[in-house]
Formats: structure tokens, C-alpha cells, sequence
């Protein structure tokens, strides 16, 4: 209650405007995205889709994406398929120009979360995009995407967050192709010495986007090379094309 009332207060004295076009309404002050925009991040609609990657299945029998590769994940869900628009306030949040646009991001993760929870997740673990090496020295902490989404998810979940993955490339997947970032996917993760062959039995994995499904799958190999039973995948946002 004392949060919703400090809120209020922050939104007259600093209100929240659309971290898109810079307008102010009802749905900015919420969510950090203006009704308008809101609109505009709208998929187009409903369709069948795989029951493990979630991959749009547009009439075929088969999904393309588990018939390719050994799946290591047992399910990835992500909140909203990727538009323009989506792609924009992603890549907005992650140069950290408005914080805000991940109150959107994370809208819906609820009740997606309220459904994970029957399944009883042992721990939390978020996807890193970095090498520790390079924060711990002193220097300022990378800004995590999906920070948001992992507050709602120890909120609803209630479970430990643990970092058994170490990035093992510096190299990043934006701007690599699609053969490219499977080859490097492969050498992107391993895991820290601390949790080799014990990691928990069941683990929901974070991330912002599913992209290829390389970075996610590749973890969550290493996460079941190493104690995991079941790895489920949640995202803001999967592509779909
Ligand atoms: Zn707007
Ligand atoms: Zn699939």
C-alpha cells in the first residue's frame, strides 16, 4: 500500500513519460510505454505453435527449430513476440536510455510466472552477458536487460537466484549471423567450478530475447551436463521469423 502511494507521488512530481515518443497518459505512467505505443507493440495475433520452443508452427507439422538441433531446454515461453517497435525498446533499455521501458517488458511476466510457479523451480538463473572478470575489479556493474523480469520472477517464484554459468566468450551475439552465433554459442558458457555436477533439478532460465535459441539451449546443456533435470527458458521477447 505504501508503495502505491509513494508511486502516485512520483508520478506527479516526476512523471513517467512514454519512453518512445515522449507522451504522457494513463498507460505511460503504469507500464513506461503510452497507450498508442502500447498498440503498436501488438502482435498479429494468435497462432499454433511448438509445444517446447514455442516457435510459430504456421500449418506444418513439424517445427523447424527442434527438428534441426538436439533441444536441451525442456520448454522456452517469452512474453511477446519481437516486432519493430519491441526490437526499439529493447535495444532502448539495454543502452540504458529508459529504465522505464522494462515496466513494459516485463508486463504480462506474472501471470506467465503464477503458471511456472506448479512446477516448483528449485532456483533462478539469469543468462549472463558478460565475463565477471570485467565488473569485478571496481568498475561499474554491466546493466543487466532482464533485471526487471528476474525481480518479478523472485517475487512470484520465491526461489534462490544462483549463477552456476560463466561466460566464457567476451564476444557477443549481436550482429553475428545465424550459423555464427550457433558456432559460438557452443563455447559461450561453462560452469563454475563451484556447482560442477551439482547444479539443481529444476531451473527456470532468464534472458531478454530469444533470438536463435543458441545462447539458451547451449546453457541449458551445460546446466543438465551438470546435475539439471529440467530447464524451462522465459523471455521478454522471441523473434519469430
Ligand atoms: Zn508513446
Ligand atoms: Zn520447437
Amino acid at each position: 500500500m505504501k508503495i502505491k502511494v509513494l508511486e502516485r507521488l512520483l508520478n506527479i512530481f516526476f512523471p513517467i513519460l512514454c519512453g518512445i515518443c515522449g507522451k504522457e497518459d494513463f498507460f505511460s505512467l503504469r507500464l513506461g510505454l503510452c497507450g498508442e505505443c502500447i498498440r503498436k507493440t501488438r502482435g498479429i495475433g494468435a497462432f499454433s505453435r511448438c509445444n517446447v520452443c514455442s516457435s510459430p508452427l504456421k500449418g506444418k507439422e513439424a517445427c523447424v527449430f527442434c527438428d534441426s538441433r538436439n533441444i536441451f531446454f525442456d520448454r522456452a515461453l517469452s512474453i511477446r513476440d519481437r516486432n519493430d517497435l519491441l526490437s526499439e525498446i529493447l535495444n532502448r533499455l539495454k543502452s540504458r536510455k529508459e529504465f522505464t521501458l522494462s515496466i513494459f517488458l516485463s508486463s504480462g511476466s506474472r501471470k506467465i510466472l503464477r503458471k511456472l510457479k506448479e512446477l516448483e523451480f528449485d532456483a533462478c538463473v539469469i543468462l549472463p552477458s558478460f565475463k565477471k572478470r570485467s565488473w569485478s575489479s571496481g568498475k561499474e556493474r554491466p546493466f543487466l536487460a532482464s533485471s526487471r523480469l528476474c525481480k518479478e520472477a523472485r517475487d512470484i517464484l520465491g526461489i534462490p537466484f544462483i549463477q552456476p554459468l560463466l561466460k566464457s566468450s567476451a564476444e557477443k551475439q549481436a550482429g553475428k549471423s545465424f550459423s555464427e552465433r550457433f558456432f559460438h554459442a557452443y563455447r559461450s558458457w561453462k560452469i563454475h567450478p563451484s556447482w560442477e555436477n551439482r547444479c539443481p533439478s529444476r531451473i527456470l532460465l532468464l534472458d531478454d530475447v530469444f533470438t536463435t535459441g543458441a545462447s539458451v539451449n547451449e546453457a541449458s546443456r551445460v546446466l543438465k551436463q551438470n546435475g539439471a533435470k529440467s530447464v524451462y527458458v522465459l523471455t521478454y521477447l522471441r523473434t519469430v521469423d
